[in-house]
């Protein structure tokens, strides 16, 4: 159910409908929106017989949402959500007509190694560094991540070079962590129906990237993100890597497909990533270009100063010297769409 709030009701009008909802055990959720305020009603089983609250001063209507998710619809909210990311050298935006672009390595290794890439792509312009301390390994003998001394070096990297950081939590007790450390906290494939950890990502502080899980259908896909928003953080973006298909020629399919159709659903960003959904290096370029093209808020890359010896997916890392390239082209194809990169 949502409630509709005329473009002039007064704060404490919204205030007043919000307690009247609260009174009935269920959870307000006020929209704001250029226009009106929405208000989302979550906690309720069933149908709600809320006339009591068409009657409110300020309400213009109250109407049933039929699609099972409601605060990432398009109903809830009609305009692009524009995600604001606070780094050392000012907000990145996300969303609407801005693109971000975020780079780094699959996992943070060293303190040299994430300098390096670091200072590389400063000099590309990109402003979020992407780096895993925590890594969900296929395996348990592969590289698992440094843990907090991981968070530590990517903390060294924002301050030596400005960047906004994103790196993933697997648990509970690692959230914890990467909240303190990290400006977005990242949802990866394997966990995006955890849902306990998808309800402590929603009382998060810092803004969350949920990957699409590798075998998730659109509408699994949005409902893991409504548990993030039902818990109170609206600051979520989703990011596209690539789903298990019988295709032979890459470690996933990119499903580019699924860009328009989130957008047409759903108010917020989609990011894509062109590493994991391809797994080859030397298709991150086309489809970077293809996803911008396609209407992707942002691109998720993974890029390494030496692939060759990286301990995690050095297959599909690109060089920063590539990166910058991509940068520039996709900086082109953003141009066509009138839209901006940052
Ligand atoms: C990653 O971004 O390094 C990662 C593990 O991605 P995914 O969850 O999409 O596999
Ligand atoms: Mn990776």
């Amino acid at each position: 159910m949502l409630i509709v709030m005329q473009s002039h009701a007064t704060e404490e009008q919204i205030r007043a409908v919000c307690a009247r909802i609260e009174s009935l055990g269920l959870k307000a959720h006020p929209i704001p929106g250029s226009l009106r305020t929405a208000i989302g009603i979550t906690g309720n089983q069933g149908s709600l017989d809320l006339g009591v609250l068409e009657s409110m001063s300020g309400v213009v209507e109250c109407i049933p949402v039929s699609k099972p998710y409601k605060l990432v619809s398009r109903d809830a909210k009609e305009e692009d959500t524009v995600l604001r990311i606070p780094t050392p050298s000012g907000d990145v935006l996300v969303g609407g007509k801005h693109i971000a672009l975020v780079a780094g390595p699959c996992a943070v290794e060293t303190e040299d190694q994430c300098m390096t890439v670091g200072a590389q792509l400063k000099a590309t312009g990109v402003r979020l560094f992407r780096g895993g301390a925590y890594k969900p390994r296929t395996s348990p003998y592969s590289f698992q991540g440094l843990g907090e001394e991981g968070l530590k070096i990517l903390a060294k990297v924002r301050d030596a070079y400005g960047f906004g950081i994103i790196t993933e939590a697997i648990d509970n007790e690692s959230l914890a962590l990467v909240e303190d450390y990290a400006d977005v906290i990242q949802i990866g494939a394997r966990n995006m129906q955890n849902f306990s950890l998808l309800k402590r990502a929603g009382r998060a502080k810092k803004p969350v990237l949920l990957k699409r899980g590798m075998s998730a259908t659109l509408d699994e896909f949005l409902m893991a993100a409504e548990y993030i928003l039902s818990e109170g953080n609206y600051n979520v973006m989703l990011c596209e890597r690539g789903v298990r298909t019988f295709s032979d020629f890459s470690r996933n399919t990119l499903d580019l497909a699924v860009v328009p159709a989130v957008q047409k659903r759903s108010h917020l960003p989609i990011l894509v990533d062109p590493s994991h959904g391809t797994g080859k290096r030397n298709k991150v370029l086309p489809l970077s270009r293809a996803a911008v093209a396609v209407g992707a808020n942002g691109l998720l890359v993974e890029v390494h100063h030496d692939p060759e010896k990286a301990l995690s997916d050095g297959m599909q890392s690109i060089l920063p010297e590539e990166f910058a390239e991509l940068t520039v082209e996709v900086k082109q194809v953003a141009n066509v769409l009138h839209r901006i990169v940052n």
